[in-house]
């Protein structure tokens, strides 16, 4: 799965070819290709993985409602073969239905199929969340991996346990070497732990040591919002949410809340801006005391 430099630089001007056949979004930031076949859309909010295969395409999320008839537009008329979620986010899933509907096969971990199937109460917002039509809810799901081809790409996705929901999963395109991680990876927003849904910063943190096994130094990372990563960049972020886990998980094993680790400095001493340390912290801790059991067996 090695690319020399060679075959970087021709995967990147073939890049630049296929940017041209792929019309822009209105929104300003451009679409990404990746090679030759498979481009990255930002802003719908987040980012759209699409690879263009012999028998159509294959969309890594659907963007938000609002989002996806701008991507769809933005498509070309091109039919939507497969979709595959990362999770079951509104802004990763808000266009299922709109794809499902038009023809679509949509994949996801087996958690994931069950939050869109139903009602759900959802705590940040207070309220609770309709279940989409039944158009929006995957049909093929899986509790481990699975895999599939396009073309001459072969794509293997699969569970990433309690990192950012209960449901996550990454999607491996592995002839081009490019891998989208969902809201596992977060290097522009702070990271979210979902721990209502059963995400927490132990799973994140296990969940990223699984994604660098299958990374190598030329993979292309694709995380649900912010710029393309490379492996070294997760390796960063991974190591980062590690020493933070020590730090917070140390912190509720002593009993102390999300307000007692802010005021302790759990935050200080890392490499990194947060934009709302109490909100981050608070669902850190809120996960922490979900898997007490899972770090503070021996700790009290
Ligand atoms: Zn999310």
């Amino acid at each position: 799965m090695k690319q020399d430099r060679r075959t970087f630089l021709k995967a990147s001007v073939g890049g630049i070819v296929g940017l041209s056949a792929f019309p822009l979004l209105a929104a300003s930031a451009p679409a990404v290709t990746l090679g030759d076949r498979i481009r990255v859309m930002p802003g719908l909010p987040g980012n759209v993985v699409v690879l263009k295969g012999a028998d159509g395409l294959v969309l890594v999320d659907s963007g938000s409602a609002e989002h996806a008839p701008a991507l769809m537009k933005s498509l070309a008329g091109e039919r939507v073969r497969t979709l595959i979620n990362t999770h079951y986010h509104a802004d990763q899933t808000g266009g299922n239905a709109l794809f499902g509907k038009a023809g679509a096969e949509i994949r996801a971990h087996a958690i994931t199929k069950q939050w869109l199937a139903a009602d759900y109460w959802s705590p940040s917002q207070d309220r609770w969340i309709k279940a989409p039509p039944k158009e929006a809810v995957p049909t093929v799901s899986f509790r481990d991996h699975g895999a599939m081809t396009s073309g001459s790409e072969h794509i293997d996705y699969g569970y990433l346990l309690e990192a950012h929901t209960r449901g996550d999963a990454y999607v491996y395109f592995r002839d081009s070497n490019v891998l989208a991680v969902g809201d596992v990876a977060s290097p522009l927003r702070d990271p979210v732990h979902d721990w209502f849904a059963g995400g927490w910063i132990g799973g994140r943190v296990d969940a990223m040591d699984e994604l660098l096994k299958l990374a190598n130094a030329d993979t292309r990372i694709v995380p649900a919002y912010g710029a393309v990563m490379t492996r070294a960049q997760l390796q960063a972020e991974r190591d980062l949410m590690s020493k933070l886990f020590d730090k917070t998980s140390q912190l509720t094993a002593k009993g102390h809340s999300a307000k007692d680790m802010l005021d302790a400095g759990a935050l200080k001493d890392v490499d990194r801006t947060f934009q709302d340390p109490y909100r981050f912290l608070y669902d850190v801790a809120k996960g922490l005391q979900a898997h007490y059991t899972n770090f503070a067996g021996n700790v009290v």
